[in-house]
């Protein structure tokens, strides 16, 4: 059907296509406009986890093919951070989407992504992208607006889902769509957790079971915010107070931010509305855990 695609057939029963290189992808759903069809987009990094899957769900939901990017992108790694070690799972990750019915999953190289190494033209965040999680990883909204600009132009879906999880990113995707009328409608899933709250992510698996109980004090400080809030409480000095009192008192967690903000513009709130969120990042051992709840 997809004669441009060069595929591979995934292990699973499934009829779950990969494809390898841009040119192939803009095939593909070049044809699919062709033939009427409405196309979701899942961008992700791999080391698929439920978290991910229910993106896949939701894009099922708004059209009627979805396809999925796994590319971990090098422009938004600092040279300090973890790009060489990412999980990188793509066998796992392709049996695990299939299984949830993506349609394509799409996985270009760094060589095709990046011909010159690096792009001489980037996509500036902003004031979406200077704080928090901006501050602490320098270049990283940049990296990130700048690769999912080009998945867009590569894919042209008419949805892009995107997870709660990475609230920032979501902040500064939506400004980006806005600001340079991508005609992409995009959608926010909700954090998908572990039984005991930890938010589900990729870098989860680099946890010990010591540093996992630590790291889980990030969302019991969120959700002790949140309970402070439903008591009445709105001043965000005294929610930030609450969720500080307890990353400071735990040994071998080190807090990297908390702070109540405008969940659209990510500047700190003073009082703090339905909508606005708390968004937070620890690090324990090696690993960078970052969560957020919508109060
Ligand atoms: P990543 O592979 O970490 O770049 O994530 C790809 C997409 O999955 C992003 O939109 C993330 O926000 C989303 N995502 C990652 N973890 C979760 C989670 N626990 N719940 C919901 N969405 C998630």
């Amino acid at each position: 059907m997809f004669a441009a695609a060069r595929t591979r057939t995934p292990s699973t029963a499934s009829d779950m296509q990969l494809v390898e290189t841009i040119s192939e992808m803009r095939h593909v759903t070049a044809d699919l406009r062709a033939k009427g069809k409405s196309i979701a987009f899942v961008p992700t990094m791999g080391a698929l986890h439920e978290g991910h899957l229910k993106l896949v769900d939701e894009a099922k939901r708004v059209a009627d093919v979805v396809v999925m990017s796994v590319f971990v992108n090098p422009l938004q790694f600092a040279p300090t951070e973890d790009f060489a070690r990412y999980p990188r799972t793509l066998d796992d990750d392709s049996k695990l989407a299939s299984g949830r019915g993506v349609d394509f999953m799409f996985t270009p190289t760094k060589e095709d992504m990046y011909p010159e190494h690096a792009p001489v033209v980037m996509v500036h965040p902003g004031s979406v992208g200077k704080e928090w999680e901006g501050a602490v990883r320098p270049h990283h909204f940049e990296g990130v607006l700048t690769v999912v600009a080009k998945l867009f132009h590569i894919v042209m879906p008419d949805v892009a889902v995107f997870g709660q999880k990475d609230l920032q990113q979501v902040a500064a995707v939506k400004a980006m769509v806005r600001d340079l009328n991508f005609p992409i409608g995009i959608l926010v899933s909700p954090t998908v957790r572990e039984g005991d709250g930890l938010a589900m992510s990729s870098r989860n698996r680099y946890l010990s079971p010591k540093d996992r109980e630590l790291g889980l004090i990030l969302s019991k400080a969120l959700f002790a915010m949140r309970d402070a809030f439903g008591r009445g409480e709105r001043r965000a000095s005294a929610l930030e107070a609450t969720g500080w009192r307890m990353l400071e008192r735990v040994v071998g967690l080190t807090p990297r931010y908390l702070a109540v903000v405008n969940a659209d513009t990510f500047q700190r709130v003073n009082n703090v509305r339905h909508g606005d969120a708390a968004v937070g990042a620890v690090r324990v051992g090696e690993t960078k855990l970052i969560d957020n709840i919508i109060f």
